[in-house]
């Protein structure tokens, strides 16, 4: 089975930017970006990223606000938030270089067993496997695996089979075998068994049951949650707010938030607010994101206030020119509901 990987992968070569060196800070944004991310909707990001942050240092001397922007759309912003941290640990701590042994990775925030493997195999070709997505795949078809993937017990099962298929001569290359290997010829639907190098030891093709392998346990119901934005307005300015670190969108910014359980009207919406509000555009904009175990409907009423006085001394908010309003991160959802009024709202 590994010298049919191996094979495959020397007939398959995958261009990525980050393996084109053994940069352990690049390879480790690279794993940063692309959790929970598609490779072709992460490289942009990522290009983007190297142009602001060729380096640990430059990253680590960065504000958060900054990065969020650059962050902006990718989601999962407690991603960024931890990067940021650990950089300024890499420089504190080990003099801009990064660590180079699997127990110092895995120490860094945001850092678990996956992306300590990837970075301590792909940047120092340490002899840790790599298990991601694609491999639990690639290793439950061919061993047939048919229990639920998600739990403990098939995880560890998994992890010591693919640990014993690792070329331990060369396991960056064969960890980047395997994960290309599920991306591309064993992919989540319609893998390309037939023309498979692996279809003679697999066992789930041999058996019949590729299509029922790998098993995930039962999906829980996402949570559906209403966001009714006043979008306050005084002359020239905006107000905006950062999101709290407890929730979702943590280090976002948004508007006057107030959320109900169920769909309600704006009547209702404002009777619970106080702001001296002295008019409303009349119109507002309604958007959806999904998130992984979230829906998130929001609406949107701009609104004039007679004075800022409540909403910056009590509230909180911040005053930002309608001009640079763009400067700052926000959630899809406010994103595209400033895109769609950048002219009414004069941004
Ligand atoms: S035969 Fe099909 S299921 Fe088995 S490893 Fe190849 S592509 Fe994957």
């Amino acid at each position: 089975m590994r010298n049919a990987l191996l094979q495959w992968s020397r007939e398959n070569p995958r261009s990525l930017p980050w393996k084109k060196d053994k940069n352990p800070y690049q390879i480790w944004v690279s794993e940063i970006i692309l959790q929970q991310t598609r490779v072709e909707q992460g490289l942009p990001y990522y290009h983007r990223f190297m142009e602001r942050y060729p380096t640990v240092e430059t990253l680590a001397a960065t504000s958060e606000d900054e990065l969020m922007k650059i962050w902006e759309g990718l989601g999962y912003y407690r991603r960024a938030q931890h990067m940021l941290h650990s950089a300024r640990i890499i420089v504190e701590q080990y003099n801009g270089e990064f660590p180079s042994n699997y127990e110092d990775i895995l120490r860094l925030k945001g850092v678990g067993d996956y992306t300590a493997a990837a970075v301590a195999s792909f940047a120092f070709d340490l002899p840790q496997v790599v298990v991601d997505g694609n491999v639990i795949r690639v290793v439950s078809r061919l061993f047939a695996i048919q229990d639920p993937v998600d739990t403990r017990a098939t995880s560890q099962r998994i992890y010591d089979l693919a640990n014993q298929l690792l070329d331990r001569n060369d396991p960056s290359f064969f960890n980047q075998a395997i994960m290309d290997f599920g991306a591309l010829q064993c992919r989540p639907a319609n893998p390309d068994c037939i023309s498979c190098p692996l279809n003679f030891s697999c066992t789930s093709f041999q058996k019949g049951i590729v299509n029922l392998v790998p098993l995930k346990g039962k999906k829980k119901a996402k949570k559906i949650r209403y966001f009714y934005y006043i979008v306050p307005t005084l002359g020239n300015k905006l107000y905006v707010r950062k999101r709290d670190k407890a929730d979702i969108w943590s280090g976002l910014f948004e508007f006057y938030l107030i959320e109900t359980n169920n769909e309600t009207s704006w009547s209702t919406v404002l009777k619970k607010i106080d702001l001296p509000i002295i008019s409303s555009e009349g119109w507002t904009g309604r958007y959806k994101q999904t998130l992984s175990h979230q829906i998130i409907h929001a609406e949107f009423l701009p609104v004039e206030l007679k004075d800022d006085r409540l909403i910056v001394e009590r509230d909180d908010y911040t005053p930002i020119k309608r001009k640079k309003i763009r400067n700052f991160a926000f959630p899809k959802v406010i994103d595209c509901f400033l895109r769609d009024k950048a002219v009414i709202l004069n941004l």
